[in-house]
């Protein structure tokens, strides 16, 4: 069948417009677009799935990693919400705690509600597609495609918390992944969870025949447990070597994520003899690491390890180097246990611009960072940070009529700390 490349052309309405378009609505995109309105832009958050949260709801991670206080008022306003529900564990600093459970389920509903509170218009079940640049860098418009079709969003400051770099890719700007010799990214989980029986409704829910029998703890996959609220357990499964970026690698890492679930749940039922069930699965599979864009200043974990102060930081990352091994399923770290700590250090706001384009930031996961200092950067309270700084320099932005990189980043760096941002190192 001939392959070659067709030409795809189509006129679409220009459905939306806004000062601020954010794109992807994980912890960095909510906190983005909540900073930015609460800056008084008019904004709009374009998320792919039927919740915002992204791997904090949709992938099932439930505990904040890092520090938890004084990381902006957004984030504050999440905890303060979760604790509305009862739905958070009670604030230890770090390091005596590294990590803070809450009830995802309830966080998907806390963030919807924060948005609307902040009238940030949301589109549910919308994929951003692609993205028209003019030839001065400048984005003028976005392509996203929900349930009426393709559509054009118009604004004038976007800011990409897809997670994966997409919009900065999308729109041909320079994008990395993985480590630097191999491109081998940080390996994804699958989070899925149990409830415990009483010991007579005990079942082994895997059919002999289905899938692998693991019958000896030295074959199982690393797989992680925590209680998740009474007579339920989170477990999360490490799943490595897929490119989260690529159609086909997901949707095998998806797949491969199931199957090795059952096998675990099967070990867990037939050879420890445990009285649980499948509960649930998270819908998507936990991604760790997908393009980072390549920014103004690349963070690296030199910059880590010595604790390195910028004066345009916006953000401040604490949490230790979670580097998981991207090429085996064990309870193996690309570092050794002495190597993993750093003390608190910077990141500037150099690392959310992305080179070579006009009205473009990013926050989140996907950083201007090397794989090393992504580890310790992703964790969601220091994404939450790292949008709502994104959200307050694109709302400046839009005031002062110019580009995030023409604005005084003392200026943007004061306006985070105001907004109650712990910057001290
Ligand atoms: C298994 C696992 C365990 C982890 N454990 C912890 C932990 O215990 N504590 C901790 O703090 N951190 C943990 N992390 C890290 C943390 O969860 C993530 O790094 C963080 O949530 C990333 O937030 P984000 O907003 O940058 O990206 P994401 O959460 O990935 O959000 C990106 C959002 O963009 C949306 N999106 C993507 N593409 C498009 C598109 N084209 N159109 C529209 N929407 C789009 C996605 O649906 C998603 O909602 C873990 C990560 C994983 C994978």
């Amino acid at each position: 069948m001939n392959t070659d490349p067709i030409v795809w052309k189509r006129n679409i309405p220009v459905r939306y417009t806004a000062d601020v378009a954010v794109l992807g609505g994980g912890m960095a995109g909510v906190s983005a677009a909540c900073a930015a309105a609460r800056a008084g832009a008019k904004v709009i958050l374009i998320e792919k799935f039927a919740v915002t949260g992204g791997n904090a709801t949709a992938g099932g991670v439930a505990a904040f990693c890092g520090e938890t206080a004084g990381q902006g008022q957004i984030f504050d306003q999440i905890i303060a919400d979760l604790g509305a529900f009862q739905a958070v564990a009670p604030y230890i600093a770090y390091p005596q705690s590294d990590h803070r459970l809450f009830d995802h389920e309830i966080l998907a509903v806390v963030l919807q509600e924060l948005l609307l509170r902040h009238h940030v218009k949301l589109l549910l079940h919308t994929q951003f597609i692609d993205v028209a640049v003019s030839d001065d860098g400048r984005i003028t418009e976005c392509i996203v495609c929900g349930k009426s079709g393709p559509e054009a969003l118009r604004a004038k400051q976007f800011i990409d918390c897809t997670g994966e770099a997409q919009v900065a890719h999308m729109a041909g700007f320079s994008t990395v992944k993985g480590r630097q010799h191999d491109q081998m990214q940080l390996p994804m989980s699958l989070m899925f969870f149990v409830r415990h029986v009483q010991e007579e409704a005990r079942v082994n829910q895997v059919p002999g025949g289905w899938f692998k029998a693991i019958r000896d703890k030295e074959d199982m996959p690393m797989t992680t447990k925590w209680p998740n609220g009474p007579g339920s357990n989170a477990m999360k499964l490490k799943i490595p070597g897929f490119d989260s970026t690529d159609t086909e690698a997901a949707t095998a890492a998806e797949i491969q994520a199931r199957r090795r679930m059952m096998e675990v749940l099967d070990y867990y039922q037939r050879v420890e003899q445990r009285p649980w069930l499948l509960d649930h699965c998270s819908p998507q599979i936990g991604i760790r690491e997908g393009r980072r864009i390549v920014g103004d200043y690349t963070l690296s974990v030199e910059d880590l390890r010595v604790g390195r102060r910028f004066d345009d930081a916006i953000a401040r990352g604490v949490y230790y180097l979670d580097a998981h091994k991207p090429d085996d399923d064990k309870r193996t770290y690309v570092l050794n246990n002495k190597e993993l700590k750093v003390p608190p250090y910077h990141i500037p706001f150099r690392s959310l611009m992305v080179k070579d384009a006009r009205n473009l930031l990013a926050a989140g996961r996907c950083l201007s960072a090397d794989q090393l200092a992504l580890s310790s950067s992703r964790v969601m309270t220091t994404c939450s940070m790292m949008g709502q700084a994104a959200g307050i320099a694109a709302a400046a932005s839009v005031q002062k009529q110019c580009d995030p990189r023409d604005l005084d980043s003392l200026d943007i760096r004061k306006m985070v700390e105001k907004r109650g941002a712990n910057l001290e190192i």
